[in-house]
C-alpha cells in the first residue's frame, strides 16, 4: 500500500491511525455486529459514540459548561446564514473581510440585516490581517463577525480583535484544534471538519447558551434554530452519524498526542520548516505578510505560472498531492494539518531544494 503526502486544503489527510483502527471497526463495530454506518443514531451503542465525542472535545477544548455543543450538518457555509438568523435580534452585524470565506458570510448576512465591513484586506489581495484594535463597530451591532484562519490566502489572526465589548463569532473551519484557544472569548466558535478533525458533512458549532433562544429571525427553518438542535442535543433528525464517529476518534488521537499545546508545538514545527525554506529560496516565496502566516495553510509561487505548474505536475509524480494554489488565486499551497506528519513536511522541502536545483539556469 502506498499513500501519499496529501497537502489538500480539505477534505484533507487524516490520522492514518484512525482510518486503520476506522477500518477495523468497519464489519462490526465493538461487538455489535453492525457497522457505525448501520446503526440507528437512537441506540445506545451510538449515544455513547456522540456523548464521548462532545466530552472529549470539552476536554480538549476546555469548553466551559455555560457553551453547547452542536454537531450539525450543512457545512461551514451552512452557517453564514444560520449565525445572522440566530443572532440579529437588531439586523446590524460587522464583518471582518480577509477573504472569500469571510466575504461569503458578509454577503449572506446582507440578506438578514445591515452587515457593515468594518476592516478588510482585499486592497492587497487578502495576504494579510487588518489592525482591528480600534474598529469602529456600531453600537447596536448583535455581533462580530470573523473567518479565523483563512484557508485560501494562507493569513491568521495572531490576536483577536477587539469587539468593544460585542459577540465575537468565528469561523475556524481550517485551524480547529491546532493550538489551544480561549473558548470564553468567543459567543460562537464554529467550523466544517474536513480539514482538521473528520470527514466532510460534520460542522461543530460551539454556543454560548445565552445566544440560543427562540428569539430568532422570522422564517428561520426549524433545523437552522440553534434551540432546535440544542434541545435535542444535536439528535433532532439524523445526525451525520458516521462523520461524527470519525471526529471522535480524532478527539482521542489528539488527547493521545498531548492535546492542543503539544499540536501547536507539533504545527510550528512544521510550519517552520516550510517557512524558513521559502525566505531562503530564489526560486520559492510566500505571499503573505510574515507576521500573519498561518500554521494550517501555506501558499506560495515561483513568479513564473508554467513553471508553477511544472512544480505541481513534478510534485504529485513524486507522491505530494493536491499542492495546486486555489483556483482564484493560483500558484501552490501546502495545507499542513494536524495530521500531516514533520516527515511529510521535510521531505516536500526535500523535493521542493532539488526542483529548485534542477530549474535555475
Ligand atoms: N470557511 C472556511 C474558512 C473554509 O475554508 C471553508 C471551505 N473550505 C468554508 C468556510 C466553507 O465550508 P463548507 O464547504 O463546509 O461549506
Amino acid at each position: 500500500m502506498a499513500r501519499v503526502y496529501n497537502f489538500s486544503a480539505g477534505p484533507a489527510v487524516l490520522p492514518e491511525e484512525v482510518l486503520q483502527e476506522a477500518a477495523d471497526e468497519m464489519l462490526d463495530y465493538r461487538g455489535s455486529g453492525q457497522s457505525v454506518m448501520e446503526m440507528s443514531h437512537r441506540s445506545k451503542v451510538y449515544d455513547t459514540i456522540i456523548k464521548e465525542a462532545e466530552a472529549d472535545l470539552r476536554e480538549l477544548m476546555n469548553i466551559p459548561d455555560n457553551y453547547k455543543v452542536l454537531f450539525l450538518q450543512g457545512g461551514a457555509s451552512q452557517q453564514f446564514a444560520a449565525v445572522p438568523m440566530n443572532l440579529m435580534k437588531n439586523r446590524k452585524a460587522a464583518y471582518i473581510i480577509t477573504g472569500q470565506w469571510a466575504k461569503k458570510a458578509w454577503k449572506e448576512a446582507q440578506m438578514y440585516g445591515e452587515a457593515v465591513a468594518v476592516a478588510s484586506s482585499e486592497d492587497k489581495t487578502f495576504s494579510y490581517i487588518p489592525d482591528c484594535s480600534d474598529l469602529d463597530i456600531p453600537e447596536d451591532a448583535d455581533y462580530v463577525y470573523i473567518c479565523e484562519n483563512n484557508t485560501i490566502y494562507g493569513t491568521k489572526y495572531k490576536t483577536l480583535p477587539n469587539t468593544k465589548g460585542h459577540t465575537l463569532v468565528g469561523d475556524v473551519s481550517s485551524c480547529f484544534l491546532s493550538e489551544p484557544v480561549d473558548v470564553s472569548k468567543y459567543g460562537i466558535i464554529y467550523g466544517g471538519v474536513q480539514k482538521n478533525i473528520g470527514p466532510a458533512g460534520v460542522v461543530i458549532a460551539i454556543i454560548r447558551e445565552d445566544l440560543i433562544t427562540e428569539d430568532v429571525l422570522p422564517g428561520t427553518p426549524t433545523m437552522l434554530k440553534y434551540k432546535t438542535q440544542a434541545d435535542n442535543d444535536s439528535l433532532y433528525n439524523t445526525p451525520p452519524c458516521y462523520g461524527i464517529y470519525i471526529c471522535g476518534k480524532v478527539f482521542k488521537w489528539i488527547k493521545k498526542m498531548g492535546g492542543l499545546s503539544a499540536m501547536k508545538v507539533h504545527n510550528e514545527k512544521k510550519a517552520k520548516i516550510l517557512y524558513d525554506f521559502l525566505d531562503e529560496s530564489k526560486m520559492f516565496t510566500g505571499t503573505v505578510a510574515k507576521e500573519d502566516r498561518s500554521l494550517m495553510n501555506v501558499p506560495f509561487v515561483t513568479g513564473d505560472k508554467e513553471l508553477d505548474a511544472k512544480f505541481v505536475e513534478e510534485a504529485a509524480k513524486a507522491g505530494f498531492v493536491n499542492l495546486k494554489g486555489h483556483r482564484s488565486v493560483g500558484g501552490m499551497r501546502a495545507s499542513i494539518y494536524n495530521a500531516m506528519p514533520v516527515e511529510g513536511v521535510e521531505k516536500l522541502v526535500e523535493f521542493m531544494k532539488n526542483f529548485e536545483k534542477e530549474n535555475t539556469k
